[in-house]
């Protein structure tokens, strides 16, 4: 994170009392969780205040993005009305490959230098509700808890979103193409004990830097790594809501107090 992003976060995170709370209880818990104040914004944003500035509001990121990942701020929004971001809970972003909507941005509000995975931070993902999780209590997945990802997936047919079965056409889009192949991953799950977030989190070259599965209380839960870019894929995908991500916050704002209190 740029210095003057790092500096943004934690005053406001400092003002709203929050580190006191991470520092005192290490794992973030539901009740914990206070947001920023601030958006997910797409990969590649600058400092919010900068973003805010820079962003013209003309849609070219969220018209390339093959997740839909993207969305204008509504009238009612308090981050800049039509500006760009991601609303994890409906929809992460994938880190795709090339990042299309750092390239469409035409103002720089999505750096351009920010073409590879290495130059991305979004923010970081967290625990928020570790109770909820299935995988704590060895619960397998079931279709039910995966429909919603169906039926907020945009590129599907009436069809499809009610029978849940996707068929791949040589002559769909790549973007369908590219839903699609999320959900025949995510079908995958069923039935087994639930590691979604790990198994599904698209950090390259190795998610497992980003999340893994660790045991607790007979169960396992999601461990979040210190190469988290809060693109918020496993916050969508969770079936229970496990998980959120605090826009532009570094792992070690987040989790150096609850290091230090494991080794102290
Ligand atoms: S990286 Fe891909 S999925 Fe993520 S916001 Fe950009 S275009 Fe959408
Ligand atoms: S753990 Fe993976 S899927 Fe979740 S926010 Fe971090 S990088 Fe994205
Ligand atoms: S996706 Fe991860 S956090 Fe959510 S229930 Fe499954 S294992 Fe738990």
């Amino acid at each position: 994170m740029k210095e003057t992003k790092r500096r943004d976060f934690m005053k406001q995170i400092v003002g709203l009392g929050v580190l006191g709370i991470a520092g005192a209880g290490g794992i973030w818990a539901a009740k914990d969780f206070v947001s920023t104040g601030n958006k997910l914004r797409p990969p590649g944003a600058v400092e919010e205040k900068n973003f805010l500035a820079m962003c013209i509001k003309c849609g070219q990121c969220l018209q390339v993005c093959p997740y839909d990942a993207i969305k204008l701020e509504d009238v009612d929004g308090k981050a800049g009305v039509g500006t760009a971001y991601i609303a994890p809970l409906e929809r992460g972003c994938y880190l795709c490959e090339a990042f299309p909507c750092v390239l469409a941005c035409p103002t720089g509000a999505l750096d351009h230098e920010a073409n590879t995975i290495e130059k991305i931070h979004m923010g970081v993902a967290v625990v928020v509700n570790e109770s909820a999780c299935i995988a704590l209590r060895n619960e397998k997945v079931t279709e039910e808890m995966i429909a919603p990802i169906y039926e907020h997936t945009a590129v599907l047919t009436e069809e499809e979103r009610k029978t849940h079965k996707v068929v791949i056409r040589d002559d769909d889009p790549e973007k369908v193409k590219l839903q699609k192949t999320l959900l025949q991953r995510l079908d995958k799950n069923i039935g087994k004990i639930c590691t979604i977030c790990a198994d599904m989190c698209p950090y390259e070259p190795d998610p497992k830097q980003a999340i893994g599965m660790v045991a607790k209380g007979g169960g396992i839960v999601p461990e979040i790594r210190e190469a988290c870019v809060g693109c918020g894929a496993c916050v969508e995908l969770c079936p229970t809501k496990v998980l959120n991500i605090i826009p532009y916050a570094q792992y070690s704002d987040v989790y150096k107090r609850s290091k230090e209190n494991d080794n102290g």
